[in-house]
């Protein structure tokens, strides 16, 4: 089969792999017919995550066809169109049951358990995201395996194009999360850091949960516009304005701040530094540029909400501030199989329309180009969706 495989920092191509083989009784194979780029890809890209050999197969937003089932798999069968969420969950451990999927103690058993931090069970293997996250290849191929099927593949009606639903495996869920942990309800007001796609799809959804004034800070001019046109964010552009949230403290009620910030930009904000471990593993760290925007800009008492990816120490992270000013955070990896059930009917009554951020369709042949531009942020591109043998 043909798959988008990494060969050290950005450097990927499109190369002949094995098709895939069912490996445990509960895996399926899944045809792919839409696959996506995510900012989380463009960590691996960057070569920052530990654990990212060359010939691993990137991908862990893709949907498809159900081709082959293991003898075990009793919840979807051959034919069946499904979304796989990016996240691999056993549904029925400790964390599973509390649906705190991102946690689940049984999948990440073998590199990723002795590459991460000694003492706790390691966080839930991901599609195609390094040892780290259990060195199980991703979607961007024409065919992945899929274990645990019986929690995962999430079945989508065929009234709904691939570009609809296709998001369900990540950044949608994600960006639910994120509004959901910052509690945004009618009347809020809610800053968000970075006009990407989950900063995108973030402030579609507080905008659907009713926030009333919503700042989006990015320094990419095309995002902002759309964010403004589409979702009628406040656009503050920090190459233009460096302490945006003295800017949005000045435009709050009573000089207060916002409700919530929700940072969709995490550790490779610009800026980042170069020290820093996480266990033992050396691994980039963040200036904490956003961070401390978020606690600057959060009024008393409010909520910070952190679905970026963050790895490794922060520096001048103001945690005297975030005491003094009473702060909550809420942040991690998406528990996306518990976001499902409440998300799929939004998108077929339409209050969501997660399609509306795609700006490329390409060949699974065309990834590396794909990659090249979203990273560049070049041809305005925000979202990028790949569909083998298009
Ligand atoms: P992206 O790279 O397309 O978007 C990030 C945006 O942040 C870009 O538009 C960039 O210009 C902007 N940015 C950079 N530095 C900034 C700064 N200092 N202030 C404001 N904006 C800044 O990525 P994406 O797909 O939107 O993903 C965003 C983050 O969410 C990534 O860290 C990704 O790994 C993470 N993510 C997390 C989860 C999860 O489960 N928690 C799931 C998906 C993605
Ligand atoms: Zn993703
Ligand atoms: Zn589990």
């Amino acid at each position: 089969m043909r798959a988008l495989t990494y060969h050290g920092a950005h450097k990927v191509s499109v190369d002949n792999r094995p098709d895939p083989v069912i490996e445990s009784s509960d895996d399926i194979i899944l045809r792919v017919t839409a696959t996506a780029i995510c900012g989380s890809d463009l960590h691996l890209y960057h070569g920052k995550i530990p654990g990212t050999n060359h010939g691993d197969i990137f991908g862990h937003e893709f949907m498809g066809e159900v081709v082959e089932t293991g003898p075990g798999v009793h919840a979807v069968s051959k034919g069946d169109r499904v979304v796989i969420p990016f996240v691999i969950a056993c549904g029925e451990c400790f964390f599973c049951k509390l649906h705190q999927y991102s946690a689940c103690e049984q999948t990440n058993s073998g590199k990723g358990a002795a590459l991460n931090r000694k003492g706790i069970t390691p966080p839930a293997a991901l599609f195609g995201y390094s040892d780290l996250y259990g060195g199980i290849p991703g979607g961007q191929a024409e065919y992945v395996r899929v274990p645990k099927a019986n929690t995962g593949p999430f079945k989508v009606p065929d009234t709904l194009a691939d570009e609809k639903v296709l998001f369900l495996s990540d950044i949608l869920p994600t960006a639910w999360q994120a509004v959901k942990n910052a509690e945004v309800k009618p009347g809020s007001s809610v800053a968000i850091y970075g006009a990407g796609p989950v900063g995108l799809l973030t402030a579609a959804c507080a905008r659907l949960e009713g926030a009333e004034q919503i700042f989006m800070i990015d320094d990419s001019d095309y995002r902002l516009a759309f964010a403004r046109d589409r979702y009628g964010v406040i656009p503050i552009n920090f190459d233009k304005n460096d302490d945006p949230a003295a800017w949005i403290i000045e435009n709050t009620a009573g000089h207060r701040g916002v409700d919530a910030v929700i940072d969709a930009v995490g550790f490779e904000a610009k800026g980042s530094t170069t020290e820093t471990v996480l266990s033992t593993l050396k691994i980039e760290g963040s200036s904490g540029k956003v961070l401390r925007q978020a606690i600057a800009a959060t009024r008393r008492g409010g909520i910070v909400s952190v679905p970026g990816v963050y790895a490794g120490f922060i520096h001048a992270f103001m945690f005297g501030d975030a005491f003094d000013k009473g702060l909550t955070f809420k942040m991690g990896q998406t528990h996306v199989h518990a976001y499902l059930p409440d998300l799929l009917p939004l998108i077929e009554s339409g209050h969501l329309k997660p399609e509306e951020i795609v700006t490329h369709h390409l060949q699974l042949e065309e990834a590396a180009r794909g990659y090249d531009i979203f990273d560049k942020h070049a041809e305005d591109c925000r979202k990028v969706i790949l569909v083998p043998g298009m």
